[in-house]
């Protein structure tokens, strides 16, 4: 039995992916045992993400400053850029460096069944991007699935007349696979052997 307070910790934890009832238990008893090497670095961890969390105006990925850390880091190459669906996306590309350059983030992908159209993703700001220039290649990094290359299609059309090279990930992604879950050997091979859009 424990307090209100720790239950609700509790199921707060809980929530979270990847986590469950058993697990977040787990976690809470970690945590209230260890109250300053767990708890409190946890809490001004929590904290401090919390005040500064912003969105980047550049690229939609999210970190505690705008320009994000990935748009501000000067030895990327800023001439490639990769477009992916969501922030998750841009982590699991950028894990161990797989892409040197840039991103952008469109928050989402096209998608009749849940009305997701053009004008509710970041394609207008990607287009305004390219067509400001200094940028030679685009990367269209959609997942495997059905809407994810509708929106592949959709973006290679809009960037049609535009002096860039547009690429996308090679097949051998597993179809319906998200980028987020697939490990670091088959997206580099996915993005070493990318193809120019047909
Ligand atoms: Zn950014």
């Amino acid at each position: 039995m424990a307090s209100r307070e720790i239950d609700t910790l509790t199921q707060a934890l809980a929530r979270l992916p990847g986590l469950g009832p058993r697990s977040a238990r787990r976690a809470v008893l970690h945590l209230l045992k260890r109250r300053e090497t767990a708890l409190e670095p946890l809490l001004r961890a929590l904290e401090a993400v919390a005040e500064r969390l912003t969105p980047c105006s550049t690229c939609g990925n999210v970190d505690t400053s705008d320009p994000c850390a990935v748009c501000a880091d000067p030895r990327r190459d800023a001439r490639a850029l990769c477009v992916v669906e969501e922030v998750a996306d841009l982590w699991a590309l950028d894990r161990a460096r797989l892409f040197p350059g840039r991103f952008h983030v469109l928050g989402g992908r096209l998608s009749a069944l849940d009305g997701v159209g053009p004008e509710d993703l970041s394609i207008d700001a990607l287009i305004r991007r390219v067509a400001d220039g200094g940028v030679d290649e685009v990367v269209l990094a959609m997942n495997a699935t059905l809407e994810g290359q509708t929106t592949a299609h959709y973006l290679a059309e809009r960037l049609e007349g535009h002096p860039v090279r547009v690429t996308q990930l090679a097949h051998g992604l597993p179809v319906g696979g998200e980028l987020d879950y697939l490990d670091e050997g088959t997206l580099a091979q996915a993005l070493r052997a990318r193809r120019p859009v047909a």
